[in-house]
């Protein structure tokens, strides 16, 4: 119905004709995500409900930009198309389905969030295991930042173990300036790139 006011409707060239439906959301990024992550079934798992369409899993089938929350439109032949969340609001969709779009964008914008925090902690975690491996030796002379009688080591180790995404990013920031500041404490350029935030 909101559709017939509208003599051309964009997407008549780019996906066919009308009438055009908003028929939900589909998010690449985790996809994506779970890939980067390693997670083969993750990734799997998130394809496998992919909808069918016939063009704009992954670029606008209208604009052609490079989109991870995939809206999708249904056109007059029944057929499917993944468009980006800036060109769906050219659909002239009611109100009640723009706010299912919001919802999806937040979910999405979530989602990538939450990836980016699991890649940087996977990250920390991995450079801490390999400091801990090829200088723990030096580190289990340096003191613990709290606990008298334990060690530098004893500390990352416990990191290491109990740290969540954003703990252990921190806590390496912290590991590396006090490891760097005991064993080169003459060096001026040490830990100039890497860590600005010495404690
Ligand atoms: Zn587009």
């Amino acid at each position: 119905m909101e559709n017939e006011a509208v003599s051309v409707h964009p997407f008549e060239r780019s996906l066919g004709a009308g009438p055009y439906r908003f028929v939900g959301t589909f998010n690449l990024g985790a996809a994506v995500a779970a890939l980067h992550a390693g997670n083969v079934a993750g990734y799997n798992n998130a394809l496998a409900g992919a909808p069918r369409v016939e063009a704009g899993m992954g670029t606008c089938a209208h604009c052609g930009m490079a989109i991870s929350l995939i809206c999708i439109v249904k056109i007059g032949n029944g057929k499917l198309y993944g468009v980006g969340s800036d060109c769906i609001l050219k659909a002239g969709m009611p109100v009640k389905e723009l706010d299912a779009l919001q919802k999806a964008k937040r979910a999405h914008n979530k989602a990538l969030r939450e990836a980016r925090k699991a890649r940087k902690g996977e990250a920390a975690r991995g450079e801490l295991a390999e400091m801990i491996q090829f200088e723990g030796e030096r580190m289990s002379k340096l003191p613990h930042p709290s606990i008298p009688h334990l060690t530098l080591l004893d500390y990352a180790n416990w990191v290491l173990e109990r740290s969540g995404d954003n703990g252990i990013v921190i806590a390496l920031k912290g590991i590396k300036a006090r490891f760097e500041a005991a064993v080169y404490p003459t060096n001026p350029g040490n830990a100039s790139t890497s860590d600005k935030h010495r404690v």
